[in-house]
């Protein structure tokens, strides 16, 4: 039998401290890594490098608001924690409530999540519709990086060899919207990677001009879309049929040739009318569409 070398740090510091000594491949849920590294039934995945085990890493393990009031999630928290945490915001726990299935959810972690750069990854949608950042830490220091830069494309993010990802501030919430929209199409009720996930919001000013409006689509290109140009043809301005479209034609444009167009520009028209639709409506309560049509089981009552 192959032997991989195992570390298991019961501290940051002795993690950073290890990583930049034989840069381990950092195994956290370990639910991507046990599939991509693995081999043929009855046989132990291979890891080409030793392998550092950190999702019980105490310093990684903390939800809190800082006092700035935003969200800070430590990069081991795993989806089941995150959707269960009330300080998290809304958009979020969506996500993560509903990501494969139960004991996914307890093993599955967001530092994880983000780091396999996966355009079909959940977290990653509401995390560019919020301005998220990642936290990066090394023996030699911090520095803090919007995730929508760290995942750079496909697989492909700007993390350093001696870097672990420790923290995930995220300085928006369903608080600062007055309309907020989630809804993820997968194929199954559960273990269903996603053909395409919409998260909205919107704030109106006073005067019923848009204040701010938001827009990211996982699934639609070599990483998570989402563009200020789209949302600006509408900020300010008071919402019309005329302008709803122009939003939905250039949203389009930016979803990519190579991601099953069709479909997923079409989900996504019918998915940006409605909402804009009720808004304008001014709909009873501000969450206009969750997964609720289409019940997962075992995902808590948010
Ligand atoms: C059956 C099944 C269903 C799934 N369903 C979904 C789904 O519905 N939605 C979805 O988004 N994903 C899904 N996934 C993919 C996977 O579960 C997620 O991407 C998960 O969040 C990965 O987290 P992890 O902690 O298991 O990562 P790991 O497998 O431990 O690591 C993944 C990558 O991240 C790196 N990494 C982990 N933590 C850190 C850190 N702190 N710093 C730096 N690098 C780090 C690792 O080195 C590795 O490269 C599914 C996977 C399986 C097997």
């Amino acid at each position: 039998m192959e032997e991989v070398k195992c570390y298991m740090p019961e501290t940051l510091e002795e993690a950073l401290e290890i990583k930049s000594r034989v840069n381990a491949i950092v195994l956290a849920g370990g639910s991507d890594l046990m599939v991509s590294n693995k081999r043929t039934i009855g046989l132990t995945p291979v890891f080409d490098r030793p392998v550092m085990i950190v999702r019980n890493l105490p310093e990684l393990k903390k939800i809190y608001i800082n006092d700035k009031g935003e969200c800070c999630i430590g990069s081991g928290c795993t989806s089941a924690e995150i959707a269960a945490s009330k300080l998290c915001p809304w958009h979020l726990r969506q996500a993560a409530n509903r990501m494969g299935a139960i004991g996914l959810r307890n093993s599955a972690t967001i530092g994880g999540n983000i780091a396999n750069a996966s355009p079909k990854g959940d977290t990653p949608g509401p995390l560019y519709l919020l301005d998220a950042r990642v936290k990066l830490q090394s023996i030699h220091g911090t520095r803090e990086v919007p995730v929508a830069d760290f995942i750079v494309k496909f697989k492909t993010i700007d993390l350093h060899e001696d870097e672990m990802i420790t923290e995930v501030i995220v300085p928006y919430s369903e608080k600062d919207f007055d309309y907020v929209f989630w809804h993820k199409v997968g194929t199954r009720k559960a273990n269903a990677i996603s053909k395409i996930t919409v998260s909205m919001a919107l704030k109106f000013n006073a005067d019923d001009t848009v204040k701010d409006f938001r827009l990211s689509a996982t699934a639609t290109g070599s990483k998570t879309n989402r563009s200020r140009d789209v949302e600006n043809i509408i900020i300010g301005k008071k919402i019309s049929t005329e302008l709803i479209e122009e939003v939905v034609q250039a949203y389009d444009k930016v979803i990519s040739p190579r991601a099953m167009p069709e479909f997923r520009r079409e989900a996504t028209r019918r998915m940006i009318r409605r909402f804009f639709g009720e808004c304008a409506r001014h709909a009873e309560g501000k969450v206009i569409e969750t997964y609720d049509g289409y019940r997962m089981p075992g995902a808590i009552e948010l």
